[in-house]
C-alpha cells in the first residue's frame, strides 16, 4: 500500500499535479487550499463544493497534516503552548502569544538544537532532526485551528522556538515564502522575524533573498569572553565577524536588526556591560530587546532584579539606542522553548 500523500504545506506545483493525476481541473487546487488555510479543515468529508466521488478518493490518497497536538496549555494572559507529535516520536512546540499588535506565533525551525546555548532549555538533549518546510507550516495551521474558537488567526511569526532556523536554511526559507502566500497563510514579510544564535554565512545568504522580514540576532553578551561562555557559536563566529556580517546585511537590505538580549542576573546585566552593548551597537540600524530571563529547572542562571532591569535599559535609552523590554508572557506555561517537550519527551 503506498503512504498517502500529505497535502498540507504542498507546494502549488506539487498540488496542482496531484490534481491533474485524479483528472481534476487545477481550480480544484485552489479550492483546496480554500479550505485547508481558510477554514482550517482537516477532513475531506466537509468538503462540500467538491462532488461524492472525489472526496471519497482524497480519503484514500491524501491526509491533512502530518502531526497530531500531543499536549496543550494556556496561560491566564491567553498565551497557548502546544506540542505536536510528527512521526517518529518528534515532538516541537510552538506558542501562540498576544500582543497589541495582534497574534504571533513562535514557531521551531528544528527538533532540537545543535547551538547549545547555556539559558536555553532546547539545546539541552542535542540536535534530532530538522523539520522539513511543511512541518513548520504546519505549526501555523494547527495554531489557527487553537485560535479559531476566538475568530483569530496568527498574523505575525518569530523563528524563535526551538532550534536555529538558518542551520535548516532551505526549509525555513522555503517555509517562510510558504506562509506568505496569498492562497496560503498570508502573512506579510514584514510581520516576520527570523532569528539567529550568529550563524554569519546564513546571514550572507540571506542577505541575498530579497525578502524583506526582520532579522534578528540572538546576542545575549557584548563582549567575545562572556559569549563564549554562554553561546558556544561565537566560539566560530566571533563578534567582530558576527558584526560585520549585520553591517552588511543593513547595508543590503536597508532593513532595521533587532538584537535580543536576555538578561542574567549577575553574569550580563550590569551597566559595564550595557555600556559596552551600546558601543558595538553604535551606528548600526538597530532595536535591543531586552529579555529578563525567565528560569529553567537544571540550569543554574536566575532572572535579573526588576530595579537591575530597568537601569539596564535607561543607560541604553541615554545613549541613544531604541529599547523594548519583551513582556513576559505566559511564564506559568514554562513559555521558554523547549520546556514541555522536555517534559513530555521525558514522559512526565
Ligand atoms: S537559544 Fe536557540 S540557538 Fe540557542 S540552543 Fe536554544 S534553540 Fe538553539
Amino acid at each position: 500500500m503506498t503512504a498517502k500523500l500529505n497535502l498540507l504545506g504542498l507546494p502549488w506545483p506539487a498540488l496542482t499535479d496531484f490534481f491533474s493525476e485524479l483528472g481534476q481541473p487545477q481550480y480544484r487546487a485552489k479550492q483546496l487550499m480554500e479550505w485547508i488555510y481558510q477554514h482550517n479543515v482537516s477532513d475531506f468529508r466537509q468538503m462540500t463544493n467538491f462532488p461524492l466521488t472525489l472526496r471519497q478518493t482524497l480519503e484514500e490518497k491524501a491526509i491533512i497534516g502530518a502531526g497530531e497536538v500531543v499536549a496543550r496549555q494556556e496561560a491566564s494572559d491567553g498565551t497557548i503552548k502546544l506540542a505536536i507529535r510528527f512521526c517518529d516520536d518528534r515532538i516541537v512546540e510552538c506558542v501562540i502569544l498576544h500582543y497589541h499588535h495582534g497574534v504571533t506565533l513562535c514557531l521551531s525551525s528544528q527538533v532540537g538544537c545543535k547551538m547549545g546555548c547555556a539559558f536555553c532549555a532546547s539545546g539541552l538533549d542535542g540536535f534530532v532532526a530538522n523539520l522539513t518546510a511543511a512541518e513548520i507550516v504546519e505549526q501555523i495551521w494547527h495554531a489557527n485551528r487553537a485560535l479559531s474558537s476566538q475568530s483569530l488567526r496568527v498574523g505575525h511569526l518569530v523563528y524563535m522556538g526551538m532550534g536555529e532556523p538558518l542551520d535548516n536554511y532551505h526549509n525555513v526559507i522555503d517555509s517562510i515564502r510558504f506562509a506568505n502566500n496569498p492562497a496560503a497563510f498570508n502573512i506579510g514579510m514584514r510581520n516576520i522575524t527570523l532569528s539567529t544564535s550568529g550563524l554569519v554565512p546564513g546571514i550572507k545568504q540571506l542577505a541575498q533573498e530579497n525578502l524583506p522580514l526582520t532579522l534578528s540576532i540572538s546576542l545575549h553578551a557584548p563582549v567575545d569572553y562572556l559569549r563564549d561562555q554562554i553561546m558556544p557559536i561565537n566560539r566560530r563566529y566571533p563578534l567582530p565577524q558576527l558584526m560585520e556580517a549585520v553591517r552588511d546585511y543593513v547595508k543590503t537590505t536597508r532593513r532595521r536588526v533587532t538584537f535580543e538580549y536576555i538578561l542574567l542576573a549577575g553574569f550580563n546585566d550590569q551597566l559595564i556591560h550595557a555600556e559596552k552593548l551600546a558601543s558595538l551597537l553604535a551606528g548600526i540600524l538597530a532595536n535591543v530587546n531586552v529579555i529578563p530571563y525567565n528560569e529553567v529547572p537544571g540550569l543554574p542562571w536566575r532572572a535579573p532584579s526588576d530595579k537591575q532591569v530597568r537601569l539596564f535599559v535607561r543607560l541604553l535609552e541615554d545613549r541613544g539606542i531604541n529599547v523594548t523590554v519583551r513582556r513576559e508572557l505566559g511564564p506559568e506555561i514554562e513559555a521558554a522553548c523547549g520546556q514541555l517537550r522536555r517534559r513530555l519527551q521525558r514522559g512526565e
